[in-house]
C-alpha cells in the first residue's frame, strides 16, 4: 500500500474519533467521514506499519445513517465530526463506545444505559474558542482542518449558540475595521490568537475575551468602542497570552469593560463564571446530567457531600440544601473563588471549597480523618489517580458518582475502586456534545463491605 493509492473499501466500523474503519491487506485503514455499510473508492494519504489514513474518493454504496449535511466544513475540521451521522446513530455510537471498554475491561455484566438525548442537537454550546488567522491576506474565524493548523474559515459554527455565532461574526468585521493583525502562530507575531465567547442562556449575559499576544495594542480603545455597541455584549476581557504554545489562554486577565463575570443558572441556582472557570457547555443538557447524578448519590439529609474537581460548585450548590454539608476541591483558584461566592450568591451557609489538587487534597483530609457519606468526582479526560482513589475510599464513601468525559479513564478507575471493596453495575452516557464523537457517562460506585 502506497500514498496516492486509490482503493476500494468496505467501512466495518467507527473509531472512537469517529473515523470508517476498513481493513485491507492485513492492514487497518482510518477513513475520513466514512461509515459502516459503506463501500467506498478512497485515496490512501498516509502509511504507517500496521494501519493507513485514507480519504473519500467516492461513495459506491451509502449508509442509510448518513445525513448529508449543508456544509462539509463541519465534519472535516474537528468541529462537528460525526455531524454526517443521523442523531439516533450517534446516540447508540456512544453507547458503543462505553460497551466496546467495558468488554474489553471484562466487566460484560455491566449494563449500558442508552444514551440521553440531548435537548438541542445543534447550536446547543454556550461557549465557543475560535482561532483568528490571516487567510488569503484576510483575517478570519473559523476552526482548523483535522490533525492540523489550517483554517477552515467558517461564520456558522453549527453546535454553538447562534447568537454566539452572530457576535463572533461582529468581532470579527471590527478587528478587520481597525486592521488589528491576527496571530501568527510560526513567528508568534501579530496579535489575536483566539475569540472565546460566552453566552448565559438564562440571563442573555454575553461575555467576549480577546486573546492577545500583547496586554495591549494601539487599536484596543477603538475595538472595544465598537465591541460595546453590540447587541448583548456586557463584558469585555483581554487574555494576555504571549507565548508560543497551542494551550488557547494564558494566564492573566485584564478586564476591558463591562461585567467580570457572567451569570447563568442550572435549576434554581445562580452561578457567576470568571474567564478561566470551567462551566458545562450544554446548558439544557447540565441540568438533567446533575439531576441523574444526584438521584444515583440518594442524598440523605445528613450525609456529608464531597464535590471533587467542582469547577464554579455546580455539582455541591446544587444539592447543599438537601444534605448536612458539602466540601468541594478543585484547582483553578478562580473557580474556587466563584464557588464559595456562588454559595452565598444562593444564600448557601454549608459548603465550602477549596483551591488545590484533588490528588493532594484528598490523602490530606483523609489522614485528618475527615468522613464523606457521598463522593462525586467530574474529573478531566485523564481521569483520577490512585493516589486520589485510595484517599477517597479512606474516607469510607457509601457511595461515589462518577461523573466522566472520557469512558476510558472511567473505566479504568472503576476497577481500581473494584479493587478496593466497591462495586458498580450500570454506566449511563449523556449526550453533552451532539455532532461530535465526546462520550459523557455517569455510574454509581458503592460500597461492598466494609
Ligand atoms: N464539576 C464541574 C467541573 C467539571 S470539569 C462541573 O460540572 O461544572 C473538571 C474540573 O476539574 C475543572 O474545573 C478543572 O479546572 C478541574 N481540575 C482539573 N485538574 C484538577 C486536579 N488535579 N484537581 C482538582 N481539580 C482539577
Amino acid at each position: 500500500m502506497e500514498k496516492n493509492q486509490i482503493i476500494k473499501l468496505e467501512i466495518t466500523d467507527l473509531s472512537y474519533e469517529a473515523m470508517g474503519v476498513a481493513h485491507y491487506e492485513g492492514m487497518t485503514v482510518f477513513v475520513n467521514n466514512a461509515l459502516p455499510g459503506e463501500t467506498v473508492e478512497a485515496k490512501i494519504l498516509k502509511v504507517k506499519k500496521h494501519f493507513a489514513f485514507a480519504k473519500i474518493e467516492q461513495i459506491i454504496k451509502e449508509s442509510p445513517d448518513r445525513v448529508n449535511i449543508k456544509l462539509n466544513q463541519w465534519v472535516q475540521t474537528g468541529l462537528a465530526s460525526l455531524a454526517h451521522v443521523k442523531y439516533d446513530k450517534q446516540l447508540e455510537f456512544k453507547r458503543n463506545q462505553v460497551v466496546n471498554l467495558l468488554q474489553k475491561a471484562h466487566l460484560d455484566d455491566v449494563k449500558v444505559g442508552e444514551t440521553l438525548p440531548s435537548p438541542e442537537e445543534t447550536g446547543y454550546r454556550n461557549k465557543a474558542q475560535v482561532p483568528v488567522r490571516e487567510v488569503k491576506g484576510q483575517l478570519e474565524i473559523g476552526f482548523f482542518r483535522k490533525h492540523s493548523h489550517d483554517l477552515v474559515p467558517l461564520t456558522n459554527f453549527f453546535t454553538t449558540d447562534p447568537e454566539i455565532d452572530r457576535v463572533l461574526v461582529a468581532v470579527r468585521d471590527i478587528l478587520r475595521q481597525y486592521h488589528v493583525p491576527a496571530y501568527d502562530e510560526i513567528h508568534n507575531q501579530g496579535e489575536v490568537r483566539y475569540l472565546d465567547i460566552r453566552r448565559s442562556k438564562a440571563t442573555g449575559e454575553i461575555m467576549v475575551i480577546l486573546v492577545c499576544l500583547h496586554k495591549d495594542f494601539p487599536q484596543l480603545p477603538k475595538v472595544a468602542e465598537t465591541i460595546k455597541q453590540i447587541a448583548g455584549v456586557t463584558s469585555l476581557v483581554l487574555n494576555y497570552n504571549p507565548k508560543k504554545t497551542n494551550v488557547i489562554l494564558g494566564k492573566v486577565d485584564y478586564l476591558i469593560f463591562g461585567k467580570p463575570q457572567i451569570t447563568d443558572q442550572i435549576g434554581d441556582v445562580k452561578f457567576k463564571i470568571s474567564p478561566e472557570s470551567f462551566f458545562q457547555i450544554n446548558s439544557l443538557q447540565t441540568p438533567r446530567l446533575y439531576d441523574l447524578a444526584i438521584k444515583k448519590a440518594d442524598l440523605q439529609p445528613d450525609d456529608i457531600v464531597i464535590d471533587a474537581y467542582s469547577g464554579i460548585g455546580t455539582i455541591g450548590l446544587s444539592v447543599a440544601k438537601h444534605v448536612k454539608s458539602v466540601r468541594g476541591i478543585e484547582s483553578v483558584s478562580d473557580a474556587v473563588k466563584d464557588a464559595n461566592n456562588n454559595a452565598k450568591l444562593n444564600s448557601i451557609s454549608n459548603a465550602k471549597y477549596v483551591t488545590g489538587k484533588a490528588e493532594e487534597v484528598m490523602p490530606r483530609w483523609a489522614a485528618k480523618g475527615i468522613k464523606a457519606d457521598v463522593i462525586f468526582v467530574d474529573p478531566p479526560r485523564k481521569g483520577l489517580t490512585p493516589e486520589f482513589i485510595e484517599a477517597a475510599v479512606k474516607t469510607s464513601p457509601k457511595k461515589i458518582v462518577y461523573i466522566s468525559c472520557n469512558p476510558a479513564t472511567m473505566i479504568r478507575d472503576l476497577q481500581e475502586f473494584m479493587n478496593e471493596g466497591y462495586t458498580f453495575n450500570q454506566i449511563d452516557p449523556v449526550d453533552m456534545f451532539p455532532q461530535t464523537p465526546h462520550v459523557e457517562a455517569v455510574t454509581v460506585l458503592e460500597r461492598a463491605r466494609k
